[in-house]
């Protein structure tokens, strides 16, 4: 069996319903499997005094786009987009269509690198690569593997380019559903947007989705176009209807943004028990509008939508845009929607996750977090919001393993990587503009 490691005297952190406890851990074979005071050193036992720094269990990235990495500093298109659609006509669709083996690695290295250095420990990802299609999804997880970090995975079922490209997306699905062997993956069924896919495209993600028992991963309403093209180009314009009858709408589907909704529209998604993704910080970047998080319910999490993965930042932004939308909710509110991507990640992976408890998945980060006041139950989600950040983060463990120790990835040449990544990041940019 493998040695256990005992974590001594850790000051461990529930974000909601929040909880704070002063004891000891004791962890093997990726779950913890002891909580108390006093535990005492086993022979063989790493043992490692904590000396009241913070446990929380790690972050969870329910919605983004590794393949945004290195876009980082790329020069926009000559003529600034319009609106949502040319963002995505000049900027994002650029970038996916550029992207070859190479950028989709690196890509993914530097986004899990990132994600980790930052205390998150899933990355629930929506990948587009549409002239490198097939074995996109298992480069990505290579990538991810390399780091240690989990990852959620899909390619994005589009018919923006053709029969063929959506063919070769939904076998891209398929293929990687098949061949999922690394208990540290999960697997969806991507698919884009009501207004890129036909009432066929979306039935037959949905069916992928409904033989392999898992859901479909898609953007909705992020913007009021995506009802508008969807009237214009497929005659329906009720685009959570449209998804409902395709039959994608389940508790296991991922829904993103979800800005543009109605009362209606949320009955459904709620009656269904989808999960809907907040992603405030791109939500901004885009100037959308206004997520109605407040009324998305229960099952809500957040994304950074291809921004780099800190969940820190994003839930504090979705904290801000939220009091500048009047929104009515609180700093706790926020908190539970971190919490929440425990949920999701409990019932992508069928474990527990998000508890330090015997019993529990041990994804947890270790925080050095000199709080300059009394830090309690009652007053945490001021500290999460106001005062922790990812460069607290010291240390995480992911399926009971160290991946980052002292804020050093463990086994990886980071220089190295970031030279090759600039190198291949201009190359990339390169096609991106000749295309
Ligand atoms: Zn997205």
């Amino acid at each position: 069996m493998v040695p256990a490691i005992l974590l001594k005297n850790a000051t461990t952190v529930h974000l909601f319903p929040p909880a704070i406890r002063q004891v000891d851990l004791r962890i093997q074979s990726g779950h913890v499997i002891a909580v108390g005071k006093g535990l005492t050193p086993e022979p063989g036992e790493q043992v490692e005094d904590l000396a009241g720094r913070l446990v929380l269990p790690g972050l969870v990235n329910a919605h983004t786009h590794l393949y945004s990495a290195l876009a980082r500093g790329m020069s926009g298109p000559q003529e600034a987009p319009k609106n949502f659609l040319e963002i995505l006509q000049k900027i994002w669709w650029k970038l996916d269509r550029a992207l070859d083996e190479e950028s989709i690695y690196y890509s993914a290295l530097i986004g899990a690198i990132e994600a980790v250095k930052a205390g998150a420990t899933t990355l629930v990802d929506h990948h587009a690569s549409p002239n490198y299609i097939s074995g996109s999804l298992k480069i990505i997880r290579e990538a991810l593997e390399q780091i240690g970090v989990r990852g959620v995975l899909c390619y994005e079922v589009t018919d923006r380019n053709g029969a063929a490209g959506r063919e070769a997306g939904l076998r891209e699905n398929q293929n990687f559903l098949e061949n999922q062997t690394n208990s540290q993956f999960g697997a969806l069924v991507g698919a884009h947007a009501s207004f890129t896919l036909s009432d066929h495209s979306l039935r037959a993600c949905a069916e992928l989705a409904q033989q392999n028992n898992c859901g479909v991963h898609i953007h909705l309403a992020e913007d009021g176009c995506d009802a508008e093209i969807s009237r214009r180009d497929f005659g329906r314009g009720d685009i959570v209807n449209r998804l409902a009858e395709a039959g994608m709408l389940s508790e296991k589907t991922i829904l993103a943004h979800g800005i543009y909704l109605s009362e209606d529209d949320l009955k459904i998604i709620k009656s269904r028990r989808c999960w809907l993704m907040h992603n405030a910080r791109s939500n901004m970047n885009n100037s959308v509008g206004y997520a109605p998080v407040q009324h998305f319910g229960e099952r809500v999490s957040l994304g950074t939508d291809g921004f780099p993965t800190d969940m820190f930042e994003e839930a504090r932004l979705a904290f801000f845009k939220g009091r500048d939308a009047k929104n009515g909710l609180g700093p706790a509110d926020y908190l539970k929607f971190l919490s929440a991507g425990h949920q999701l990640c409990a019932e992508l992976f069928g474990a527990p996750f998000g508890k330090i408890e015997p019993g529990a998945v041990a994804d947890l980060i270790i925080l050095d977090y000199p709080s300059p006041t009394p830090l309690t139950k009652e007053n945490l989600a001021g500290h999460v919001l106001f005062g922790m950040k990812a460069d607290h983060v010291a240390e995480v463990m992911i399926a009971g393993k160290f991946v980052l120790r002292n804020k050093t990835l463990i086994g990886i040449e980071i220089e190295n990587i970031y030279q090759k990544s600039r190198e291949v990041a201009a190359k990339l940019w390169k096609r991106l503009h000749t295309l």
